[in-house]
């Protein structure tokens, strides 16, 4: 977090300068004018801030390998599309989503590099433990994004709502050695849109006094929860700019986009109707977990070991979150991206991978051709339901299910101690040579000290 370059891009009175993103001399902004009168006169009477790291996945490269730093660097190489580019590489024209080829073409220099996710989830967990040190109220919006609420802190902390976000920042920068854009205001879309106007390393503070100034510089596509369907319509209506929506009635905001338009009719105002919801999620009703290959396969046993990892890990979060799954479905897409699945129905519910193995096996018979390239597979569980409180059936091998139970849990305790699929089954480990090739260097290692040592395998019957 560079506290300079905020500072500069601070107006002189301490407001933000809303009308550009570059930093420049303030220019008189028409207050209670042309934007009419505050929305809200209060500064902070509640302060959550939005939190999310700038091109997350190569700044963790970044920050691992310094001598990336400074030079443009893409994520997504085992999937031949961008997942990630780096500011250096956006400043190239190069985004995520295009192809690696296109992106080449554009720029033969580019670094390219397979996902780590697992490392990136490793320093998504560490910022978030960060960002406990100054609230507890933190929820994990996704891998590299965050709402906290800070509301009270600044007696605890000693310093304004908008130091302590610094402070914050600075510790992120220093400890993960990537750098994260953090917008402070009153609601959560407030917040959102706060984070987004200034990035990288950017903070935009945004009390409740200057919300019609920054809503006025708002065009409608960049609210968050406005698709382009809501914004053509709003256009339709001869509406521009955000402030032009929250300046109409809100029974027509509520006519135009119902519940959803009302909601952030009310954010945008500064009514905070979205709570930061500090509690992980815990109810799922489906599990998917899919993974694509390149290049795609016609080799049977590769595609089913894909599959069948896909599998585990569907389990295996089942089982963290304390569920059994009624349904298991599979799918398979082709190299043409013509995809196609096969649901069946478990005998009973389950948490234990083991006990769907015949369904697995039989619909990936019925769905598996010959001389077909696939590139990705997918697995979904559902018919979700509480896994604690479990009733025996009346004709359940009971000895049976409470074997495979404890055998299930003493392999995820020695993958939690030991490490990912230190245990997993024997059908998913068998992946040919060639689709090590777009691992990232750690995780091909790991995999070929477990060839080299020829893993044990076990035959468990239950
Ligand atoms: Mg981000």
């Amino acid at each position: 977090m560079n506290d300079k370059t905020t500072n500069e891009r601070q107006s002189f009175s301490g407001r933000t300068d809303f009308t550009s993103a570059i930093p420049c001399a303030r220019p008189e902004l028409p207050l209670n004018t042309k934007h009419g009168p505050p929305l809200s006169i209060s500064s902070f009477p509640q302060a959550i801030v939005h939190v999310d790291a700038d091109a997350f996945f190569t700044s963790v490269e970044q920050s691992l390998k310094p001598h990336l730093r400074g030079l443009p660097v893409v994520t997504g190489q085992e999937r031949g599309i961008i997942a990630c580019a780096s500011y250096e590489a956006k400043a190239l024209g190069i985004k995520r989503g295009i192809p690696l080829w296109e992106a080449r073409k554009t720029c033969p220099a580019l670094v390219v590099l397979p996902s780590d996710y697992e490392t990136y989830s490793l320093f998504s967990k560490r910022m978030f433990n960060i960002m406990r040190r100054y609230t507890p109220a933190v929820e994990e919006y996704s891998i590299d994004e965050a709402f906290l609420d800070i509301t009270g802190m600044r007696r605890m902390f000693r310093s304004s709502y908008s130091d302590i976000v610094r402070k914050l920042l600075a510790d992120v920068n220093a400890e993960l050695g990537i750098t994260v854009s953090a917008g402070l205001s009153i609601s959560k879309s407030l917040a959102k849109l706060g984070s987004k106007f200034r990035k990288p390393a950017g903070f935009t503070p945004l009390p409740g006094r200057d919300i019609h100034l920054f809503l006025a510089n708002t065009p409608l596509e960049k609210v968050w929860g406005f698709g382009p369907n809501s914004v053509s319509l709003l256009e339709k209506h001869g509406l521009k700019t955000a402030l032009d929506f929250v300046r109409m009635p809100e029974e027509r905001a509520d006519r135009l986009l119902h519940k959803p338009g009302r909601e952030i009719w009310h954010e945008l105002r500064g009514n905070s109707i979205w709570k930061v919801c500090a509690e992980e999620k815990t109810s799922y009703t489906t599990i998917t977990r899919s993974r694509t290959f390149t290049p795609a396969s016609t080799d049977r046993h590769l595609v089913y070991a894909e599959l069948v990892k896909n599998a585990e890990q569907a389990f295996a979060k089942a089982r963290r979150y304390k569920l059994r799954a009624k349904t298991i479905s599979i799918a398979l897409r082709k190299n043409d991206f013509h995809t196609i699945g096969l649901e069946a129905k478990l005998s009973r519910a389950t948490s234990a991978i083991i006990e769907a193995m015949p369904s697995i096996k039989s619909l990936f018979d019925r769905l598996y051709s010959e001389q077909t390239p696939y590139r990705t597979t997918f697995v979904t569980i559902s018919g979700l339901m509480d896994d604690t409180s479990r009733q025996m059936e009346l004709f359940d091998q009971n000895v049976k299910i409470e074997n495979i139970r404890q055998l299930t849990a003493t392999i995820d305790m020695i993958n939690d101690r030991f490490g990912k699929r230190s245990i997993c089954l024997a059908s998913s480990l068998q992946l040919p040579e060639n689709t090590r090739a777009g691992y990232p260097a750690r995780i091909k290692e790991e995999k070929i000290r477990k060839l080299r040592f020829s893993i044990p395998t076990l035959n468990i019957k239950v």
